[in-house]
């Protein structure tokens, strides 16, 4: 069969499975490595020892999967419409807020069984043929494929923005040794908006396109395992996993559309939970209630630690404090002891900033 009707027939597959958008591109990353080079010896990936340790793997796919010569790049919108809204979480100090990409099943299972499904369906019409699948699961450098394919622009805030669909989406990736023809890179369409470097709450965008991970509330929540540092404590405000700030200032995703996916609905009310009701769950209860989500990828220990935070950041009322000083009897970690006695000097001493 020609590359070209093989091409159609992935696009139709993908869209059937309820992919949102697919492009083609060869491996030439030589560009985006310098700039991941960069970003390395700056250390701005803090503990994310993982990125250093894989180095160039990431930037050179033939080494992650030798005779790999072009990569077919998928996006999928994961924004629900029913989802209580961003900002008036935000807002109420008494809520906790979870980044809307991890309230549904966790998108590493949803988006690579599907890959691998369009893989048999190419496997049925060609025969043979080499392919790894990957889901923010190997060394890949997602977004300069997915800008490579046509599929959005690197955005100043480092996100991937689709023109048509903001950036409230997932990337997978297919490597592969057939020879498709390759799709155009997409234009860059910032301009002079600079609306999520002044918004960032951490002032991780420390210049355009350049994040600084270790001050980003996503890898404060979630990456770092230890102590948050004092001086972020009071601008994490309520986020306890992860934070859209920089994608909801962003005007492109006023174009953003419901995902097709039935799966990335949300669970158990984490669209707007209060943060006591969240801090008073046992072990049991968390993992039960973010079972199959991204949540789970974070253990129970940096759960309470970060809602500890919140609470800390939250109104003050005899409530918070009653729960943070009973929390304190159950538990023995000195690092999350002196999380919550910090939220508790925070609930008890109006006015106080002790970041
Ligand atoms: S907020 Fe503005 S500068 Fe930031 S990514 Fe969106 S368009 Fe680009």
């Amino acid at each position: 069969m020609k590359s070209d009707l093989l091409k159609n027939k992935i696009i139709k597959w993908s869209q059937e499975l309820g992919f949102d958008g697919i492009g083609f591109t060869d491996i030439d990353l030589a560009k985006d490595e310098t700039h991941l080079l960069n970003w390395l010896e700056n250390k701005f990936h803090g503990e994310m020892h993982y990125m250093e340790k894989h180095g160039v793997k990431r930037s050179r796919p033939d080494e992650l999967m030798p005779g790999t010569v072009r990569i077919i790049s998928f996006r999928m919108n994961y924004r629900k419409t029913d989802t209580y809204a961003a900002e008036k979480v935000l807002n109420n100090k008494d809520l906790g807020y979870i980044s809307r990409y991890a309230l549904g099943k966790d998108y590493h299972s949803v988006l690579r069984e599907r890959l691998h499904i369009i893989a048999k369906k190419i496997n049925d019409e060609i025969g043979n043929f080499k392919y790894r699948a990957f889901v923010d699961s190997a060394p890949v450098l997602e977004k300069a494929i997915a800008q490579k394919a046509g599929l959005g622009w690197i955005g100043k805030n480092t996100n991937l923005i689709n023109k048509n669909n903001g950036s409230y989406f997932f990337l997978g990736e297919i490597y592969t040794n057939i020879d498709f023809e390759v799709d155009k890179k997409a234009k860059n369409y910032c301009g002079e908006c600079s609306e999520c470097i002044e918004i960032c709450p951490t002032n991780a965008i420390i210049a355009p396109y350049v994040l600084d991970a270790k001050k980003c509330i996503a890898y404060l929540t979630i990456e770092l395992k230890g102590s948050i540092p004092m001086e972020f404590r009071d601008s994490i405000g309520n986020r306890i996993f992860g934070c859209d700030d920089c994608q909801i200032v962003c005007p492109w995703n006023k174009f953003s559309t419901e995902t097709k996916v039935s799966e990335f609905s949300h669970k158990h009310k984490l669209d707007s939970p209060t943060l006591i009701n969240l801090f008073n769950w046992s072990e049991k209860e968390f993992k039960e209630n973010t079972k199959n989500t991204s949540i789970n990828r974070i253990s129970y220990f940096q759960w309470l630690r970060n809602i500890a935070v919140g609470i800390g950041n939250a109104e003050i009322n005899s409530d918070n404090i009653k729960s943070l000083k009973n929390k304190k009897k159950e538990i023995k970690d000195s690092v999350l002891i002196e999380h919550i006695n910090w939220a508790i000097k925070k609930q008890t001493t109006p006015n106080l900033n002790i970041s």
